[in-house]
């Protein structure tokens, strides 16, 4: 029998979890609120519990949180506003509940750019982005067959973008940056400078060509950078219809035939590749360990 694996994506407002070998072998998946620390690792543990022995579990955290190997506090959640989880030991806590099995932990978004690789419209490729545009912007990478981390963990949300404020008057929406990627193209971003969301705007308002530009401007860094292949666009605001296709020339505009622009395509699983991203972490993990 093949050992099981847990995956589990814990998010800002939700908790996503999947025990099972891969998409095409799910024992059970839950989705559980994200409360205090104690509360919600109690909860994911007594999913897990049901379902033992698992073999190893992935993670795939909400940042800030710490994925050097080396550091101390490896698997905790760093400096979050969120009450309560700053400091919490999520890999620590969650591993030893199920005896000290093996362990992945990376962002969400590097865990999603993983599942994509592993089963999803990143299949068979060693070098490729996930970039999810919602609520805020953040960007996973794998480069070389490895997701990237380092010093942290890539923050490609928070690129600097060039803005002309006679065109787009709005300061931005970071907090630390004000007109970053995040501050500039996010949702909230967009409900702040149009004082409704994405879903209200219609196809041919201006939003989605200041959207379309300031994406292709931060893929267009990134794409410099890390030359991926391709870029996997996930988020509520890429549902957006036509975004995709207005970002994919843009970006051929932004490149300007300097560099082959990397194919941007939706994800392949869908709004499960941080789940199953986190599965793939459990993999990995497992391998590593035998
Ligand atoms: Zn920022």
């Amino acid at each position: 029998m093949t050992a099981l694996l847990a995956g589990v994506e814990t998010g800002g407002t939700r908790c996503n979890l999947a025990i099972g070998t891969g998409p095409g072998d799910l024992r059970a998946t839950e989705s559980i609120p994200t409360t205090g620390p104690d509360e919600t690792i109690g909860r994911i543990t007594a999913v897990l519990a049901e379902h033992a022995p698992i073999a190893a579990i992935g993670i795939g955290a909400f940042g800030p949180v710490d994925v050097d190997p080396g550091s101390e506090t490896w698997g905790r959640v760093g400096n979050t506003p969120k009450p309560g989880w700053r400091g919490a030991d999520l890999a620590g806590r969650l591993a030893g509940e199920l005896g000290g099995v093996p362990v992945g932990f990376d962002t969400d978004v590097n865990a999603a750019a993983l599942g994509e690789r592993r089963w999803g419209a990143g299949e068979g490729l060693d070098d490729l982005v996930y970039l999810t545009v919602g609520t805020g912007i953040g960007g996973g990478a794998v480069a070389g067959g490895r997701a990237v981390r380092g010093l942290g963990h890539p923050e490609m949300g928070h690129v600097p973008i060039p803005r002309d404020p006679a065109r787009d008057p709005f300061r931005g929406s970071c907090p630390y940056h004000g007109d970053c990627l995040e501050g500039l193209a996010s949702g909230t971003a967009m409900r702040a400078r149009w004082g409704v969301g994405g879903e209200e705007l219609p196809p041919e308002h201006d939003a989605w060509r200041l959207e379309a530009e300031y994406l292709a401007h931060g893929i267009a860094a990134i794409a410099y950078v890390l030359s991926p292949r391709r870029v996997i666009l996930g988020g509520g605001v890429m549902r957006a219809p036509g975004l995709l296709e207005l970002v994919r020339s843009e970006l051929e505009r932004r490149l300007a035939g300097y560099v082959d622009a990397p194919e941007l395509v939706r994800p392949g699983l869908g709004d499960r590749a941080g789940v199953l991203g986190a599965l793939a972490l459990a993999e990995e993990a497992l391998a590593l360990s035998s």
